[in-house]
C-alpha cells in the first residue's frame, strides 16, 4: 500500500497528506487554487 506523506503548502502554509508520487507532493501546494496563487 502507498503511505502518504506529510507536506507543508509552499503558498499558504498548511500541512496536507498527499501520495509521494501526486502532483501535490511533487509541487508543494495543497490545492490547484494554492499552486495557482504561486505561479506569477
Ligand atoms: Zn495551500
Amino acid at each position: 500500500m502507498p503511505e502518504f506523506v506529510s507536506i507543508t503548502c509552499e503558498e499558504c502554509g498548511d500541512e496536507f497528506r498527499a501520495y509521494p508520487d501526486a502532483n501535490a507532493a511533487e509541487r508543494g501546494f495543497c490545492s490547484p487554487a494554492c499552486s495557482l496563487a504561486n505561479a506569477d
